[in-house]
């Protein structure tokens, strides 16, 4: 495993991204996740899914210390009335005292970010998280939760060969602040792409593991692939024993023009 540190802490590059994972299915793969050994586990308040999160590790019998947990805030409750108490329900499902990391899901439509970073501050003063960070900032919002004062340790966007976070991650690498990937295999819709199998087929491993390899070897970039099936699960941390050439991860850089994305804020979930 390669370890990428955030904030003091040295966290899994490889975590186990959890939405859609629901009910006993949840419960069931994720502590066969930690069986396997990952360690690093991302979940959010919009998934619904942290009391399953919260059980999981505690049928894995993997000490909470050793597993990096992180969670996500929705734009509704970023609001002085619900910030906290819904943290505080978060960790109620997710059996816990803290998550180790606490992350604004997205920034908020409406109210101004100077209004509810203080809030994630206090989340970290108060220990209900031991970090904090963001999710789907731009540079100028990321200057401006900097600016109020937040010692953020990553920001989570969507990241893998077909969108073109160039810019956003080359400013991240001059402000220390590692980038989280999140649908690092683009949902699973882009694993067919002619150009990737080729690729695949020199190394002889599938076009999942060569994305998470890139990632591995591009600087300071995490990733949480999600998995239903424990074969993949197994595949997608089954990285480092190999790795791709120079050559190739400039190639793979280069398919990045063609940008697709595969989220968006217009998922149905409810903003306010
Ligand atoms: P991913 O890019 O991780 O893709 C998941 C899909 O890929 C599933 O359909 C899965 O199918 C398939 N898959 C996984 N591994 C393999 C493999 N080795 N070979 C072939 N197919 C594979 O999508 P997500 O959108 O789930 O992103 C990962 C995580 O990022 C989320 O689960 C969530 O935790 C986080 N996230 C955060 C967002 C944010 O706004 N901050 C937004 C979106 C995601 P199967 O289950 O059948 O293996």
């Amino acid at each position: 495993m390669k370890f990428i540190n955030l904030g003091n802490h040295p966290v899994p590059a490889i975590g186990l991204g959890t939405y859609k994972l629901t009910g006993r299915e949840a419960v069931n793969i994720i502590s066969h996740a930690l069986a396997i050994g990952y360690r690093h586990i991302d979940t959010a308040q919009l998934y619904e899914n942290e009391k399953e999160v919260g059980q999981a590790i505690i049928n894995s019998n993997v000490a909470r210390e050793d597993i990096y947990l992180v969670t996500k805030i929705w734009p509704s409750n970023l609001h002085k009335d619900r910030f906290i108490p819904s943290v505080q329900e978060s960790l109620r499902k997710l059996k816990t005292d803290y998550v180790d990391l606490l992350l604004i899901h997205w920034p908020h439509h409406y109210t101004p970010l100077e209004d509810y970073i203080p809030m994630l501050i206090q989340v970290k003063e108060s220990g209900l998280a031991k970090d904090i960070g963001v999710s789907n900032f731009n540079i100028t919002q990321l200057k401006k939760t900097i600016d109020a004062g937040a010692q953020i340790v990553t920001n989570q966007v969507e990241f893998h060969p077909w969108i073109n976070q160039a810019r956003l991650h080359h400013w991240m690498s001059q402000h220390n602040l590692p980038l989280t990937a999140y649908s690092p295999l683009g949902q699973g819709k882009l694993l067919n792409a002619k150009n990737l199998e080729n690729l695949a087929a020199i190394y002889a491993r599938t076009p999942a593991q060569i994305i998470l390899r890139w990632m591995m070897q591009l600087p300071e970039i995490l990733a949480i692939p999600r998995s239903s099936n424990r074969n993949r699960l197994a595949e997608n941390l089954n990285i480092f024993d190999f790795s791709i050439s120079e050559a190739h991860v400039q190639l793979i850089n280069s398919w990045q023009l063609e940008n697709h994305r595969m989220v968006g804020a217009q998922n149905g979930a409810k903003w306010d």
